[in-house]
């Protein structure tokens, strides 16, 4: 009665928001989905490379009101792609960056169902880039943190605090709620100066860019209306960005 279907997942990274910032391999994916399982933070537009007839699915969590669980996620994956075959998870960014990406993969091994990756622009190197902030460069930073401002447990993690006292570039995602608090630790560790930038719905038309000192980034980010989705990002490499050149101009023409 069915026809024979391949049943498989594809764990896909749709990058930072802009469409065009999708793989060609996560377009070839999508032209051969049965069903689209897509998160919050992922372009709607994406869903134009899947066949008309693929069963386009919403699975988000937009703030506030949890529509489904990561159970019921997993659940619902491994259900289609027994019933319909090729089921591609669009996931924002990149689904191994606190993408949740590899729990889904586990569910779908625990059912035989065979799981191809294919990454994606992860918002953490991707934004800061389209704001042309490297995240390592010569003589400035050596390494970059991705940290996540908000653990299971509804706190920052301590990591901030090792990665403050480091000379790294330290870049925090599911941060904005926690800014006062990860504005302070970064003051603890006597970096009071240090240029730092937040960006809101990189890569998307409605981008928001604010950049700061550590001492003056609430205020500035208050002002400005920031809203989520929005990543932070500490470090030298943030005075390379021209509107920072500016303000320490402001700066010093004030004090
Ligand atoms: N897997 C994703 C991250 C998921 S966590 C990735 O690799 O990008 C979700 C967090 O990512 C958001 O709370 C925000 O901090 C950050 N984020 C995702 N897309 C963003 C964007 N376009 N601009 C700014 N921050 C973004």
């Amino acid at each position: 009665m069915n026809k024979h279907i391949e049943t498989k997942i594809t764990l896909l990274g749709a990058g930072p928001g802009d469409p065009e910032l999708l793989t060609l391999k996560g377009v070839k994916a999508l032209q051969t989905a049965d069903v689209v399982l897509y998160d919050a933070l992922t372009n709607e537009a994406l869903l134009a490379h899947a066949p008309e007839a693929a069963i386009k699915v919403y699975v988000g969590k937009r703030s506030g009101e949890h529509s489904h669980s990561q159970g019921a996620i997993n659940q619902l994956m491994i259900d289609y792609a027994l019933n319909y075959g090729h089921v591609v998870r669009l996931k924002g960014g990149d689904p191994f960056v606190f993408g949740r990406g590899y729990e889904e993969l586990d569910f779908a091994a625990s059912y035989a169902v065979p799981v191809t990756v294919i990454p994606g622009i992860s918002s953490s190197i991707g934004v800061p880039a389209l704001q042309q902030i490297p995240v390592t460069h010569r003589g400035l930073s050596e390494s970059f943190w991705v940290i996540t401002g908000t653990t299971t447990n509804g706190q920052i993690s301590d990591d901030i605090y090792q990665a403050a006292n480091s000379n790294a570039t330290v870049v925090i995602l599911m941060g904005l709620k926690k800014l006062a608090q990860i504005v302070s630790v970064f003051k603890a560790a006597g970096k009071a100066q240090l240029p730092a930038a937040v960006v809101q719905n990189g890569s998307t038309e409605n981008e928001k860019l604010v950049v700061a000192t550590v001492e003056q980034l609430q205020a500035k980010v208050e002002e400005a209306q920031i809203e989520a989705p929005a990543l932070l990002i500490f470090g030298e490499v943030v005075s390379l960005h021209p509107s920072f050149k500016n303000i320490i101009k402001q700066y010093a023409a004030i004090s």
